[in-house]
């Protein structure tokens, strides 16, 4: 029996947030940010979430930080797209439930007041993001997993918006292992990215671990690019820096492996060998966290 906190940490490590080219949008992760920041702010003290100015400004905000490519600042489609998820939707104006209901793209600015009051969020996830605790979780998933590269200036931000909450606890908090855990295993397709072992029982069990380049520890970072997926062996070896995967995606191996002993050797035969990667490119392990790998080999 998971808790709200913990079904909320997985359904926002996996939002829906559309892929283009090698990047996901950052829109969807954007807007619950803004809305928490507002909720913490008590400018929101309801579950009704008007699209207003303040919420505009504070999603640009987030998006003039986290923005890629040819990403537009467009807080409206969030607003309006996160009702693919479960746990966000659109309260009608009296009289406009149908519409509302039917709209299969977002109003248009003028339009949207006249008939949808406010979103809402699902009741025990209002009732999680109004305790300053599990916010503070929920928060820390969408940036660890999402805007890793960005975490000291998104937290920092956030102490802004309210110094009241010193909680070092926010500093500290574990990966949300489950979801890195399941996509990087997934993207790899629970193939080994060094040797290409994949071994699945019907019970859902795979030899392969999903492995962070950098380690959470070090890097806060749980997006799928600081993962790999790697069969125990290789997890283990990676980790000791006795192999390491670098940014021209080749397999490097530790001058310190002994070609005599056969274990090692099975390591060394993994010399310049190319990493076995996602067919999808917004999974490719990041260039930054694979150089940092290489520097560690021992
Ligand atoms: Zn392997």
């Amino acid at each position: 029996m998971i808790s709200t906190t913990e079904h909320y940490e997985e359904c926002f490590y996996d939002l829906n947030t559309g892929i283009v080219g090698d990047h996901e949008r950052p829109h969807k992760p954007a807007m619950l940010l803004a809305v928490m920041d507002l909720i913490e702010a008590r400018e929101i003290n309801l579950n009704l979430i008007p699209f207003s100015t303040a919420l505009r400004e504070r999603f640009t905000f987030y998006y003039d930080i986290v923005k890629l490519g040819n990403d537009q600042n467009t807080p409206l489609n969030p607003y309006f797209y996160l009702r693919s998820e479960d746990f966000w939707s659109h309260v009608a104006t009296p009289g406009n439930e149908a519409v509302v209901k039917a709209l299969s793209s977002p109003p248009t600015m003028g339009k949207l007041p006249t008939i949808i009051q406010g979103a809402a969020l699902a009741p025990d996830l209002w009732n999680a993001v109004t305790d300053a605790t599990q916010r503070s979780l929920l928060r820390d998933v969408l940036i660890s997993r999402y805007f890793p590269q960005h975490r000291n200036l998104l937290l920092n931000s956030q102490i802004a918006i309210n110094a009241i909450m010193e909680d070092e606890a926010e500093y500290q908090v574990p990966g949300r292992s489950a979801g890195f855990r399941r996509i990087v295993v997934q993207a790899y397709e629970h193939q080994c990215a060094a040797c290409g072992l994949r071994l699945r029982r019907p019970d859902g069990a795979t030899i392969v671990d999903a492995a962070h380049i950098i380690p959470f520890s070090e890097s806060q970072n749980d997006h799928p690019r600081n993962g790999l997926a790697l069969c125990k062996n290789h997890h283990w070896a990676m980790d000791r820096s006795l192999i390491a995967p670098s940014p021209d995606h080749l397999w490097l191996v530790s001058q310190e492996l002994d070609s005599r002993q056969a274990g090692e050797m099975e390591l060394i035969s993994l010399s310049n060998r190319s990493l076995i990667l996602p067919k999808e490119k917004a999974y490719h392990p990041l260039p930054e966290a694979l150089e940092w790998r290489k520097v560690r080999l021992i």
